[in-house]
């Protein structure tokens, strides 16, 4: 039975009051320095090596509770889903360079409006207009790594410091500059603790649990995108080439250098 447009309004507002009343309850411990997290990161980076994914995320929310941030970027919401579990209303960073396709921006909207999330929007500093102003227009055309340094690596490092630990959905099989991706590591980049949970799941196994979860996932996953970043930076890829090779096409850049 279809829902009328109130229900639907109504059931979005509850929704809304239960993100806020979320956000105004959780115990917010101030932030530890650097060298404690470190140390809690390199302890468990051995102790943790060979755990399951639950077992990591339950150790992050007992370790850091809500001084912990997910990064998503839309392409589908399986590690946000997974964190969640163990986190209802965690904070899940989307980085809004100003160049997303329409299908990832409506995926972000949907997963805001459905799931017990928290979205935020992490800005760069400039508009595209500022950019283009400053720099000239399609800067990625000419300097990709400079347009991801100022849309996406500065905004997210700036960002990052309110928090102890940071979680990504990085997974080995995703090509060989990820094949190494341990389970919890120290960032040195950012100076928090860096938890990749599902870097031992298979493409397969992410669509296989947003199967069996109702997952939201991005339209264009179906539409030959397996790797989904800014729309000027990214094109399909035929069946069986590396998944990351729509990403960067003519250039020999492969990573954003946020993981990097
Ligand atoms: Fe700029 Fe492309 Fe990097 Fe997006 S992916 S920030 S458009 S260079």
């Amino acid at each position: 039975m279809t829902s009328t447009f109130a229900e639907q309004r109504e059931r979005q507002r509850a929704h809304d009051d239960a993100r806020a009343a979320h956000h105004d309850a959780r115990d917010l411990s101030p932030r530890r320095d650097n060298a404690t997290l470190r140390a809690i990161a390199e302890e468990a980076s051995q102790r943790l090596a060979d755990a399951t994914t639950d077992e990591v995320l339950a150790w992050v929310a007992e370790e850091f509770g809500y001084r912990t941030a997910v990064a998503c970027s839309m392409q589908d919401a399986v590690l946000p889903h997974v964190v969640a579990r163990h986190l209802p209303w965690v904070d899940t960073l989307f980085l809004e360079t100003g160049y997303h396709f329409a299908e990832t921006s409506g995926t972000r909207d949907a997963v805001e409006s459905a799931m017990e999330l928290t979205i935020v929007d992490v800005m760069p500093r400039q508009t595209v207009a500022e950019q283009d102003a400053e720099h000239g227009p399609r800067l990625y055309e000419r300097d990709p790594g400079l347009c991801c340094a100022l849309r996406k690596v500065e905004p997210l490092t700036r960002t990052l410091a309110e928090y102890e630990v940071w979680i990504t959905g990085v997974r080995r099989d995703e090509g060989p500059t990820r094949a190494d991706t341990p389970l919890v590591t120290w960032d040195e980049k950012n100076h928090l603790v860096k938890i990749n949970p599902l870097a031992g799941w298979t493409f397969d196994e992410l669509l296989a649990y947003a199967g069996e979860h109702d997952v939201i996932l991005n339209p264009l996953m179906a539409d030959g995108y397996p790797s989904i970043g800014c729309a000027p930076c990214t094109r399909r890829v035929a069946p069986g080439e590396d998944p990351r090779a729509g990403r960067w096409a003519g250039f020999a850049k492969t990573e954003c250098g946020l993981h990097t």
